[in-house]
């Protein structure tokens, strides 16, 4: 039915870069046999699921949404898509990402931008915008995603779905194409928070060839999705996240819930946390920095693409040519921006401000959460923006991850769950609920209490 599903929308919509039937009804047969076998699976076998295309996957190419690697088919899985095979679940294919994950609207895809399906016009937000498209046009009922600096939960708001960036190290990097080492983190796509939970459950969990993943048992987030009560909650609204640049249908649908988690019996305070002002542009510097040595790994050598070796060239000429032509501009913008920032005379001026200003934002979390169980804020400034209306306009794009960033700088979890509609365009409103360090659970049973 889902395969249907993506040939009927598809067309429109474009949140895959790679479907394959055969290889989906393939591993769909291939789940029944293991079930009449008696093995036992889990919750979650024989169901269909999408995954970004930054996962690593033996029998499905991955791109990153890049030229660099366009037909690159890995030697390996991803401990995220190994694991939710292992679990029974049914790969549908690889989906549209802003290039190497570097975007809030996967306009910086190489291979074309993926449709909002609530108006076709508009972005599906970034970088994970095919992933939660798909999911929003019911072409697969979840997804994986990754969120660096709001990958997952930006997109999750704009297309009206759920989206949950877990930990920190609470889901393994093993085998995820890497963006910003320090904050990248794989989490999941869902309609509903417990169907989010459950899947946040099948990949989660200590991963030895993760160096930075926790050794903690995985919080009961499905558990908690089940439980969805907040009586007694202490409940924060971060005041920085409000005023200029906020649309009032946004805010009127996130006052809304306000009152909605009063009336089931939280207690809700205000709060400051002073220094996630400076959150964007610390992310803007230690991201860029980070990718500048990640992205040293294209060389043109090992695997990808190749240009100009022609028997006449060096390796460093075929090296610059290649990545000439197989990185994107936001991609080169950022491995400028970063090279700089981490060059002799300058990294203290600019890398090590940024990380003092990271610890700041950890600790004002750190003294919110003395005060409070969950902060929430709307997940975005804004709802869907028209595709084109920021694609030349790195700093305005920057701003629909104004929310979503100081969570990642922090390592800590949040989610984003769909409250409603804006009333001046009827496009979906996302709430955010932020947790502390392994409170997971929190941001699904907080979610689960109002979802709508
Ligand atoms: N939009 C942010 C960026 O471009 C976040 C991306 C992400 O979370 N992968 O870096």
């Amino acid at each position: 039915a889902h395969l249907d599903r993506i040939t009927s929308v598809e067309g429109k919509v474009k949140a895959f870069l790679h479907v394959d039937a055969e290889t989906t009804l393939a591993q769909a047969r291939a789940v029944d046999e293991r079930r009449a076998a008696g093995e036992e699976l889990g919750p979650l076998a024989g169901v269909p699921i999408a995954h970004k295309d930054v996962f690593t996957t033996v029998d499905m190419p991955t791109t990153a949404g890049s030229r660099i690697l366009e037909n690159w088919r890995p030697p390996y899985d991803a401990t995220i898509t190994r694991r939710l095979r292992e679990a029974g679940l049914v790969f549908l294919g690889k989906t549209n990402l802003d290039e190497f994950a570097m975007g809030s609207s996967t306009e910086n895809s190489a291979y074309g931008p993926t449709h909002n399906p609530w108006d076709l016009t508009r972005i599906a937000g970034g970088s994970s915008g095919g992933s939660a498209a798909a999911v929003a046009a019911f072409e697969a009922p979840l997804s994986t995603g990754t969120d660096t600096g709001g990958s997952i939960r930006q997109p999750a708001a704009v297309t009206g779905i759920v989206g949950m960036k877990p930990t920190y190290g609470g889901s393994s990097r093993y085998g995820l194409i890497a963006f910003a080492s320090s904050l990248d983190t794989p989490g999941p796509f869902a309609r509903n928070v417990l169907d989010a939970a459950l899947l946040h459950e099948a990949f989660s969990g200590h991963d030895p060839y993760d160096s930075t993943s926790i050794e903690a048992p995985v919080p009961p987030v499905a558990e908690a999705a089940r439980q969805g009560d907040v009586a007694g909650l202490r409940i924060g609204v971060i005041k920085e996240f409000s005023g200029e640049g906020y649309q009032p249908g946004v805010m009127a649908r996130f006052r809304e819930t306000v009152e909605l988690l009063e009336s089931l019996g939280a207690k809700v305070v205000e709060l400051s946390c002073p220094s996630f002002t400076y959150a964007l542009p610390a992310y803007y510097l230690i991201a860029p920095s980070e990718v500048s040595s990640n992205l040293a790994r294209f060389d043109a050598m090992r695997y990808g693409l190749r240009v100009g070796d022609d028997g006449t060239r060096s390796a460093e000429e075929v090296m610059a040519l290649t990545r000439a032509a197989g990185f994107g501009p936001e991609v080169k913008r950022r491995i400028m921006l970063g090279t700089y920032a981490l060059s002799s005379g300058y990294y203290d001026a600019y890398y090590g401000q940024a990380q003092k200003v990271r610890t700041l934002i950890a600790r004002d979390f750190e003294a919110a959460f003395h005060q409070v169980d969950v902060l929430i804020s709307p997940t975005t400034p804004t709802t869907a923006f028209p595709i084109g209306e920021r694609a030349d306009d790195p700093m305005a794009m920057y701003l629909a991850d104004l929310c979503t960033i100081p969570t990642n700088l922090a390592g800590n979890a949040a989610i984003s769950i769909p409250c409603g509609l804006a009333d001046e365009d009827d496009l979906p409103v996302g709430l955010q609920i932020i947790a502390p360090v392994l409170g997971d659970d929190r941001c699904y049973r907080v979610g689960a209490a109002v979802e709508r």
